[in-house]
């Protein structure tokens, strides 16, 4: 046990030091960078289409509406895996490697809701119908959609329809106009989220959501006025809901100089590009923001030995955080985690010899594995007197072993720990 006492020492020692060392984790672009192998992160997204109660006014539940809104997911997804190179880098000093492919893939289920006041978004008083997080007309269906025992979390798109202009244009025929006549004429977003240390300003896990107005309203239009193929309104609202979704994943506006930009405020422009910087906050947000990282699919994995994330120096995570490779700490790596990990669903934690792990209070899991509370006969074993956790007794020398140390409450769930010796 001589050996056993000597790598707890260093291992104290290590901490101490690890206590005046910022956290570097947010300084780490490259950490979120996907290359060209890994899988794309499959995020949920609802079509809810609002209706009247006798079923009309919006998308019907028929091959036709349904290919259209397929093709227009597929367009959002092109989007997204199919960037071109603009050279337009908005973040002077930051000029990463161009990626074509973003890496995020978002999966589509049609929702048909009959709702007389949800359907006709004139009853939406907000400014420019933006869905801020409270107060917003479809604020008790978005918690029935949100709060559902059925349906997998995803983001929310709402496909509403200008009621007065639907009377006007559809039932009686006295208009043609719809473009002076729309009330909403942009989709809308409601927030951008932010990593924010140590507190959620809307809670921790919130519904993540859109209002994307009049899409069938325009499409009929373009079908019976301007008789134009539906492909033109596909790539429309396909490259919108692009915009929105970048919204969601945390990337603001980028200036209108730069014109082929997703993010761009002003319509036009073949908005085909992003910026590898911006990537790269998409996927810190998926994996750093709860509300965001529980619409993505609990299968998700980056897939690819280049996406793990591997430790050799010293590092503290203070915040929740959903990972989607494995974790690797080398000899001499320290790694304290005092925020919830969550990992794949056959995911890791590789603690090589001479590494160290401590977890402070909190509970390291797969997406897969129970809540912490189902750990039972885990709790059991790590609340024996000893320090270190059992799951280390790879043999009975300890000189081979990396060191987990669980403190306070931490708890680790036993499958994700794999201690490897050199
Ligand atoms: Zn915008």
């Amino acid at each position: 046990m001589e050996a056993f006492k000597i790598l707890r020492k260093v291992c104290i020692i290590a901490r101490i030091l690890v206590l005046l060392i910022p956290d570097p984790l947010f300084a780490q672009s490259a950490r979120y960078l996907p290359n060209a192998d890994y899988n794309p992160l499959k995020v949920n997204v609802n079509l809810v289409i609002l209706q009247r109660p006798d079923g009309s006014g919006n998308f019907q539940d028929n091959a036709a509406d349904r290919t259209f809104l397929r093709n227009m997911i597929d367009v959002t997804n092109g989007v997204y895996a199919e960037l071109t190179n603009r050279n337009e880098a908005y973040y002077p000093g930051q000029n990463l490697p161009f990626l074509s492919n973003a890496k995020v893939e978002f999966v589509p289920k049609i929702l048909f809701v009959k709702d007389e006041k949800g359907w006709n978004n004139r009853n939406d008083h907000n400014f420019a119908g933006v869905p801020y997080l409270s107060g917003w007309y479809l604020d008790s269906l978005d918690r029935q959609i949100y709060g559902s025992d059925t349906l997998p979390k995803a983001i929310n798109l709402y496909f509403t329809t200008d009621g007065q202009l639907y009377e006007e244009m559809v039932v009686k025929g006295t208009t043609t106009d719809y473009d002076h006549r729309v009330f909403f004429k942009q989709h809308a977003a409601s927030e951008i989220p932010v990593v924010q240390p140590g507190s959620y300003l809307n809670g921790k896990y919130h519904s993540m959501r859109c209002h994307v107005a009049n899409v069938w309203l325009k499409l009929w239009w373009k079908r019976n006025i301007l008789h134009e193929p539906d492909w033109t309104m596909e790539y429309e609202v396909g490259e919108s809901i692009a915009h929105e979704l970048g919204h969601l994943m945390g990337l603001g506006h980028t200036p209108d100089a730069q014109k082929h930009a997703l993010m761009r405020t002003k319509f036009g422009g073949l908005r085909d590009y992003l910026t590898t910087q911006e990537i790269a906050t998409m996927h810190q947000l998926l994996g750093g923001y709860p509300s965001l990282w529980q619409c993505v699919q609990e299968s998700a994995t980056y897939g690819s030995p280049g996406a793990d994330w591997v430790i050799t120096g010293t590092e503290i995570w203070t915040e929740d955080r959903r990972i989607y490779a494995n974790v690797i700490l080398k000899a001499g790596a320290s790694l304290t985690i005092t925020g919830n990990i969550l990992l794949p669903p056959k995911g890791f934690i590789q603690i090589e010899q001479g590494a160290c792990l401590w977890i402070e209070e909190r509970t390291v899991r797969r997406m897969n594995t129970p809540e912490p509370d189902a750990f039972e006969g885990f709790e059991k074993l790590v609340r024996k007197p000893q320090f270190l956790s059992p799951y280390l007794w790879v043999g009975d020398n300890w000189e081979y072993a990396g060191i987990l140390h669980l403190k306070g409450n931490g708890k680790i769930d036993e499958a994700v720990i794999r201690v490897v010796r050199n």
